[in-house]
């Protein structure tokens, strides 16, 4: 079995031919990254004329790369939610065009889903497991039960960690700083946190008294932002200009968001203990997510997962991000349980706002 996957729901353009062992045979990715660097966040439109722009490239050069033609599939699994609406259409009508004529089947792929069994590619997890998901457009945390059985623990109640790590970055003006060149917001951040002291600021963990599984992060961006601001005008920065202490604030931003990831995945394991959730033998937490290849956010994560004898799991950070091989995967999964495989794109719709599995975060919040 080998299935191709494409990959279209934000900013990538991803495509990859996967086969049943988890094997790559072939896979290309467009980044749209740099272009929305320069308008200073994604424009739907401007993404979806990229997207456009390069699917039919991408996923030629998976399938050449492959050996394979498109007839020799054994399905086409593609994003269908959640995401921008603009972005998603354009897999999803490439995806038309291309088994167009062929009785090859198709796979709608739900996103989050693909992120949180990409694991299962490189290591034979067998099911339960805990997954967190940290990226620029999600928190969540989740027990995955199944192919297509996902309990929701908790999630982002406001904006994503790496949103707002890319906010505080832009707001420090990192991207002109001479040791972040070509760096991402969440990775300039982590580079200068190492040479900072985050007891300089006193930044508070957010939601403290919540003691359920959902997360928040647009108020602790805004503490930083306000720290920022008190900064600039002690040592009278001005705009683009860089504070003196910007490697301090960068360790007590990224301390922050970090121990709150931390504080919350915590609370997962106690409520998946408490409810026998999880399997006593070799107990893990599965991290993923661009947030995830932070080392701090791991560091944390591995204390949490030692004490609470979990085995903690990352998956390689090119199958972390957005991909192609990730919604393949999703593909080979389904194929094997039989779930979800239909004739042809034909009537499928697109889902810009998608739910994600059995939500039990009001569950978690009482049992606290
Ligand atoms: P989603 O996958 O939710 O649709 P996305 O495509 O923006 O959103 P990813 O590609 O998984 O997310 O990850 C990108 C995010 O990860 C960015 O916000 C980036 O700042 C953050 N990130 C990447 N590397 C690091 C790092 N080393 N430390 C912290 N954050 C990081
Ligand atoms: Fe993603």
């Amino acid at each position: 079995r080998v299935v191709l996957g494409i990959e279209s729901s934000c900013d990538d353009t991803g495509a990859a031919v996967v086969d049943e062992h988890g094997r790559v045979l072939g896979e290309a990715l467009h980044s749209q990254k740099e272009e929305h660097l320069r308008t200073g966040g994604i424009i739907p439109h401007v993404a979806q004329a990229l997207h456009r722009q390069h699917i039919a490239r991408i996923v030629q050069e998976a399938l050449e790369k492959s050996g394979l033609r498109a007839s020799d599939l054994s399905a086409v699994a593609t994003t269908v939610k959640p995401g921008l609406a603009l972005s998603l259409s354009v897999g999803l009508e490439f995806t038309g065009t291309l088994l167009q004529g062929l009785p090859t089947p198709f796979i709608p792929v739900h996103h989050m889903e693909a992120h949180a069994l990409t694991v299962r590619m490189v290591r034979p997890l067998p099911f339960p497991f805990l997954v967190l998901l940290v990226s620029g457009g999600h928190a969540l945390l989740a027990l995955a039960r199944g192919v297509s059985d996902f309990l929701l623990l908790g999630q982002a109640l406001d904006e994503a960690p790496g949103d707002s790590l890319d906010k505080i970055a832009r707001r420090l003006s990192l991207a002109g700083h001479p040791e972040c060149r070509a760096m991402g917001g969440g990775q300039a951040v982590e580079h200068l946190a190492l040479q900072g002291d985050r007891l300089k600021f006193n930044l508070r963990t957010p939601m403290g008294r919540h003691l359920d599984c959902n997360f928040s992060f647009a108020g602790l961006r805004t503490q930083v932002e306000r720290t920022i601001a008190r900064l600039e005008q002690e040592e009278g920065v001005r705009d683009g200009q860089v504070l003196s202490c910007v490697a301090d604030v960068c360790a007590a931003a990224q301390h922050a968001v970090c121990a709150h990831i931390a504080k919350r995945t915590h609370r997962a394991i106690l409520f998946c203990k408490a409810r026998s959730l999880l399997p006593e033998r070799s107990p893990t937490l599965v991290v993923s997510g661009g947030v995830a290849s932070n080392r701090y956010a791991r560091q944390l994560l591995q204390v949490i997962s030692d004490a609470s004898g979990l085995e903690l799991l990352c998956p390689p950070p090119r199958l972390c991000t957005d991909n192609g091989a990730m919604v393949a995967w999703n593909g080979i999964e389904r194929l094997r349980e039989g779930i979800g495989i239909l004739p042809s794109p034909a009537g499928i719709r697109y889902q810009p706002k998608a739910t994600f599995g059995t939500d039990i975060s009001e569950e978690v919040k009482q049992s606290a």
